[in-house]
């Protein structure tokens, strides 16, 4: 495929629209997935270098290039962006546990004649308390901000203040924390970020991958514990602050057994046996009637995407939380095709999300549902991955 007939105006003019879009939604559209290496730097931006190069293709025929039909890496996409005078970087994103540990360990919060503050810390303790519950990864403002209040009261320096919309925004300079559903950009945290927060109620939390690996890899959890209370809790966390926010461990004998599938372990296997029968061809269609065709829907895939849910709906802005189970005691969920499997979406727990009914019939006959069907695409996709990159 030859590249060379891209302009840098072409690829300035993808930024652009990537910049509009956002990175997710972007990269949905035009079918391409993250970088993994290669990314283009434009101010102070990192971009994905072979999607940008991909969609500015549009300029020379009109049409995007597709993924598959050319190479990204240094040799073709570094070397064109090279010569249209862009800066491409190497930027190997590391494991998400390693992630966490960089985040953790460099965390700097303000100081107080009692200590480091602990505003910061008691915010994330609340939000991994959360992963390690399967609650819903993204709570409103509203709806947080008495919690956060009661936890830094009871929890915080003496010295300081209890102010949750300090941490709140704080985070988000962290690759952890996500702040979304708001209009415009982020005010400054040590601003007067009060009235901002009260009108817009952005909801937060941590991003997708911290959330899935605090929610399933209960080693990572004690060891972002075990920081957390080194650096900002002389030592170790409050059992009682621990129990608050749902972070109580385990007891040694409560460990389940080595016979026991763990939940992670459970899912790759659901995945793999998915995986092979795709791979065979007979995951495709039902051959009981030639005339009469019907996609396949395994049971694997349901499972696993159950699994994966914790028993919580995965819509990360479910606002409902029914506590009610069934008749066999397990939660009242639906698992979903995010792209219809009637209209041969892929029988895979990438594309599959766990629903709430209430989140179900929003995405199936609600007047937003096209909107919520590209998160829970983003959603399905960024668990799926963080699960499976845990090995
Ligand atoms: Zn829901």
């Amino acid at each position: 495929m030859d590249l060379s007939e891209i302009t840098r105006e072409a690829v300035l003019d993808v930024i652009g629209e990537c910049d509009q879009l956002g990175r997710g939604r972007f990269l949905e559209r035009y079918g391409f997935e993250p970088a993994r290496r290669y990314f283009l730097r434009h101010d102070g931006v990192l971009y994905d270098s072979k999607a940008i190069v991909g969609v500015a293709h549009r300029f020379v025929t009109g049409r995007p290039l597709a993924a598959d039909q050319f190479s990204g890496g240094r040799e073709t996409v570094g070397r064109l962006l090279d010569r249209l005078g862009f800066e491409v970087v190497v930027d190997e994103p590391a494991a998400p546990r390693r992630r966490l540990v960089q985040v953790l360990e460099s965390l700097r919060g303000a100081k107080t004649p009692d200590g480091p503050a602990r505003h910061q810390p008691i915010t994330l303790l609340w939000a991994m308390g959360r992963a390690a519950g399967h609650r819903p990864r993204l709570v409103f403002w509203r709806d947080a901000n008495t919690e956060l209040r009661g936890l830094m009261r009871e929890y915080g320096q003496p010295s300081s203040r209890p102010t949750p919309e300090f941490p709140i925004l704080a985070l988000t300079r962290t690759d952890v924390w996500e702040l979304q559903g708001h209009v415009g950009g982020i005010p400054p945290a040590h601003g007067e970020p009060m009235a901002w927060l009260d009108e817009q109620n952005p909801s937060f939390g941590l991003a997708t991958w911290a959330y899935e690996l605090i929610a399933s890899d209960e080693s990572a959890r004690s060891e972002a514990i075990a920081i957390l209370g080194r650096r900002f809790f002389n030592g170790s966390l409050p059992e009682a602050l621990l129990g608050e926010v749902g972070l109580r461990q385990l007891k040694r004998g409560d460990t389940p057994s080595a016979q026991d599938w763990s939940p992670l372990e459970a899912y790759l296997r659901l995945c793999q046996t998915v995986e092979a029968a795709e791979a065979r061809g007979d995951h495709d269609r039902s051959t009981v009637s030639a005339a009469r065709e019907q996609p396949v829907r395994s049971s694997a895939s349901v499972k696993a995407v159950l699994i994966r849910s914790g028993g919580r709906c995965e819509n990360p802005l479910c606002t409902g939380q029914p506590n009610d189970v069934n008749k066999d005691g397990e939660p009242i969920l639906e698992v979903d095709h995010v792209h219809d499997r009637a209209k041969w979406g892929r029988d895979h727990p990438i594309q599959m999300i766990a629903l709430c009914p209430n989140c179900h019939a929003i995405k199936t006959r609600g007047r937003t549902g096209e909107q919520l069907r590209e998160l829970l695409l983003l959603e399905a996709r960024a668990r799926h991955s963080t699960w499976v990159s845990q090995v």
